[in-house]
């Protein structure tokens, strides 16, 4: 099968199994996404839902960040795995938005990679979720999905996130986003991935030459 139709195939059945599937973070504002996105580095969304109430609650605006003693920060996230590198990446990526930005997340890929300790996934996280901009982000789980349905080739995340992007429509970027990240979580796990109960198995090529 053509891997187009493959990808519109496979979208169709995911939305269907995770219906109206966003970010698990918590946030009501960019700013409250775009740092809980940086606490969500190899940490659980459900984890750090748990310490940002407070942090938000006391840090409203970049400047908030910008000008604390890294230790407060610290002291907010502190059941947070890396909080010491978390909080000083926090502090140094709000400085660098107030000095460059006027404290104001700019709303494109290229402008939010600027900032320290922002890469292209985090930056699309934050352009689709919070400003509603096409943007796919690609993580460990969008990978993994995207490799073992034999819908991309390349192994670097920039280079699958354009793969990908030539498969669906702009409309559908955050969704293979949302629905790969999901599907990777509960079923295509990384190990010992539930094959049997996969809704998209008939179109997975590692299913296949495992013998499913
Ligand atoms: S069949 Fe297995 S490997 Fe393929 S997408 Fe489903 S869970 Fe993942």
């Amino acid at each position: 099968m053509e891997k187009k139709e493959k990808a519109k195939r496979v979208l169709g059945i995911l939305k269907k199994v995770f219906p109206g599937a966003r970010t698990e973070l918590k946030f009501k504002t960019p700013l409250e996404l775009l740092v809980a996105t940086i606490l969500s580095a190899q940490c659980t969304d459900k984890k750090v839902n748990t310490v940002t109430p407070e942090l938000f609650a006391r840090f409203k605006s970049a400047r908030d960040y910008a000008t604390a003693d890294t230790a407060e920060i610290e002291r907010y996230i502190s059941s947070i795995n890396f909080y010491k590198n978390k909080a000083r990446s926090i502090k140094q990526c709000c400085k660098r938005l107030v000095e460059k930005f006027g404290g104001t997340l700019p709303r494109t890929i290229e402008e939010m990679t600027e900032l320290p300790g922002v890469g292209r996934k985090t930056a699309s996280i934050v352009l689709a979720e919070a400003f509603n901009i096409p943007a796919l982000a690609v993580d460990t789980h969008v990978k993994r999905v995207a490799q073992r349905l034999g819908l991309v080739t390349s192994d670097r995340p920039d280079h699958i996130e354009e793969e990908l992007k030539g498969l669906v429509p702009e409309k559908d970027w955050r969704s293979v986003t949302n629905l790969f990240i999901l599907h990777g979580r509960r079923v295509c796990r990384a190990k010992s991935p539930l094959c049997e109960e996969c809704s998209i198995k008939e179109f997975c090529e590692y299913h296949k030459t495992k013998g499913g």
